[in-house]
């Protein structure tokens, strides 16, 4: 599955983000976690924004997330979405493990979308290759 097109850059993996973007490209989305305190964080990190520990853990993500918040864009900011527009770009929670990540729901128009609504992660792929989360209006 797609949701952008194809000459839309993929991810670009960082030092920090790598073993995230590894396990998504096995669709297993998960999230790093302190192996001291437990808590998780996203986007990755070295150390952990709550007690500064640089032990690491990866926790995965249970199905179903909900949404957070959410834009539609309508105007074309770069050529490569102009056959896309509108889309929507979306925050979506695991308030079970308090991390939100960014992405897109691919089966919602504009006037579906809901703040609080359940998502169903789905697996895509970016034009790199990559897969990338994606979600689902259930
Ligand atoms: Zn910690």
């Amino acid at each position: 599955m797609t949701y952008m097109p194809p000459d839309v850059p993929g991810p670009d993996p960082s030092f920090d983000d790598r073993e995230y973007w590894e396990r998504c490209q096995h669709r297993r989305l998960s999230f790093q976690a302190c192996a001291s305190c437990g808590k998780c964080r996203h986007p990755p990190g070295p150390l952990c924004p709550y007690c500064g520990s640089d032990r690491v853990a990866w926790v995965d993500a249970p199905p179903v997330g909900e949404l957070f918040s959410y834009t539609v864009i309508h105007h074309p900011a770069h050529e490569a979405v102009r056959s896309r527009v509108p889309y929507n770009v979306a925050i979506v929670a695991f308030p079970e493990l308090g991390v939100r990540v960014i992405s897109n729901v691919v089966n919602a128009a504009p006037g579906d979308l809901q703040f609080g609504m359940p998502l169903r992660l789905v697996w895509g792929e970016a034009g790199n290759g990559q897969s990338i989360p994606l979600f689902e209006k259930i």
